[in-house]
């Protein structure tokens, strides 16, 4: 049995690993050649299809259209180590983020202020230009300081950064995310060849035993980084690149204080990047603790701290309820989609953009037509009888979200 063959084994065997490997399989097909060109036929075919949409004026049909939504852009870090895997929905490339910014440059999509937007969106403030863009990068990466920060301040735009405390008080590589891009980066190399595979590590109880010490959020960070080291040998990967790109760490709090120096808005993501079972008392308590930290670092009060976004991407409109008793202004989730005045403004939509969306794909988002097309597919559902999501765009633009709880626990 060669080195790819075992490997595949456990990875086929291994039911944590079958998942991860299966959402590596989509990440890897859509890293970075998926910003040129995609290998893969069905994203080169709904390339094609966007590419003609634009081509006969669909793009500027849409963006005229949609002219009166707010486009909330939606990033998380960028992937700093250097072991050929381009990055994902989660972490995307620096060159990808700075093409990003240039794109909405060039297109004269205007970027403004979070807390100008919100004010406009909910009839409070002065009208914004028409289009307009707001940028938001959730957590608190090194990566979203060390290279996300700068191409923002070369280009003269605005961003947020909804950041949850605990994490970066901590100082400490975050261990479960570790972990879960360890299993993602040993499934990359698994599915392109890769000949760095320690044969000898290949093991699924020990990968099994390390994931468990990884992600055990009730032992001390200590021993689930411990854990981490003993899933990368039990993977056969060398943990130095990521130790040394800090790829898993969180700036520092004084990072956070010079990036707000320097005008990076700064908002609340709870303290220890949940809202647990999202009764009042919980959120009630990770905001106020959340903004106490805050005030802490940046040296300002905690009432002045009046946009929040839910952490690990889950929402419901019960928890909207709570955070409109908070004081705060507004609450984003990562349902796709724009953000239209008259949606409830604690369950705002956000663009999310990653790795794995293509230039065309972005486009389409930037313009308003991958809204359309999703109200249009949700319509075409919902006449076939289709289940309704009550907190798609479309419905929170009619009003009709009802009180169902709804998580997309992927990102945030
Ligand atoms: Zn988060």
């Amino acid at each position: 049995m060669t080195l790819l063959h075992s490997w595949r084994a456990v990875l086929n065997c291994h039911p944590t690993l079958i998942k991860k490997r299966v959402a590596s399989s989509k990440t890897s097909s859509m890293s970075r050649s998926a910003s040129r060109s995609d290998s893969n036929p069905v994203r080169a075919r709904k390339a094609a299809v966007l590419m003609r949409a634009k081509a006969a004026g669909l793009f500027g049909l849409a963006r005229k259209r949609s002219a009166g939504a707010l486009r909330i852009l939606c990033y998380h870090g960028v992937w700093l180590a250097d072991d050929g895997f381009a990055g994902d929905s989660m972490f995307m490339g620096a060159e990808t983020f700075r093409r990003r910014l240039a794109i909405i440059r060039r297109n004269g999509y205007p970027v403004v202020p979070l807390a100008d937007a919100i004010a406009a969106l909910a009839g409070a403030g002065p009208a914004l230009p028409p289009a307009s863009v707001v940028i938001t990068i959730d957590d608190g990466w090194w990566s979203t300081f060390h290279s996300m920060l700068p191409a923002l301040t070369a280009n003269g735009m605005p961003a947020t950064l909804y950041c949850d405390t605990a994490q970066l008080m901590g100082r400490q590589p975050i261990a479960h995310v570790m972990a879960r891009y360890l299993e993602i980066v040993a499934a990359h190399r698994a599915d392109h060849n890769a000949t760095a595979v320690d044969n000898a590590g290949v093991d699924a109880a020990r990968i099994e035993a390390a994931l468990g010490r990884a992600r055990d959020l009730t032992a001390p960070m200590e021993a689930r980084i411990a854990g981490c080291r003993d899933l990368a040998a039990a993977l056969g990967i060398d943990p130095t690149p990521y130790h040394d790109a800090r790829a898993f760490d969180y700036m520092s709090p004084d990072n956070l204080a010079a990036a707000h120096h320097e005008g990076l808005d700064v908002q609340l993501h709870t303290h220890r990047h949940t809202l647990g079972d999202m009764s009042p008392a919980f959120v009630a308590r990770e905001i106020a603790d959340n903004r106490r930290a805050l005030s802490d670092i940046l040296g300002r009060a905690p009432e002045t701290f009046r946009h929040f976004c839910y952490p690990s991407g889950v929402a419901s409109p019960a928890a909207a309820n709570v955070l409109g008793g908070l004081a705060l202004a507004s609450s984003t989730t990562t349902r796709q989609g724009l953000a239209w005045p008259g949606m409830p403004m604690h369950l705002l939509p956000r663009l999310l953009d990653g790795e794995n969306m293509s230039e065309i794909e972005f486009e389409a988002e930037l313009s308003g037509f991958g809204d359309w097309l999703r109200g249009a597919r949700e319509t075409v559902q919902r006449l076939r009888g289709g289940p309704r999501d009550p907190l798609s765009p479309s419905s929170l633009r009619r009003g009709g979200h009802g009180n169902i709880p709804v998580s997309d626990p992927a990102r945030g």
